[in-house]
């Protein structure tokens, strides 16, 4: 996962996708239940009221 993620690195909305190029991306799965947040927030994400701690795998 990319470094300096904020929020999203932990959060369980945040989907890792990898260009066909090698580049990574954080995808915001939130995005599609509420359109007023960005489908890739620009990081680090720092506060977002959408945050929801992933369970521990
Ligand atoms: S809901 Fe917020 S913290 Fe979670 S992935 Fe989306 S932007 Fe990041």
């Amino acid at each position: 996962m990319p470094q300096n993620n904020g929020l999203c690195e932990t959060c369980q909305w945040v989907r890792l996708i990898r260009s066909d190029r090698g580049s990574e991306f954080l995808l915001c799965r939130y995005a599609s239940e509420d359109p007023r947040y960005p489908k890739y927030p620009r990081l680090p994400v720092l506060v977002c009221a959408a945050f929801r701690e992933a369970a521990a795998s």
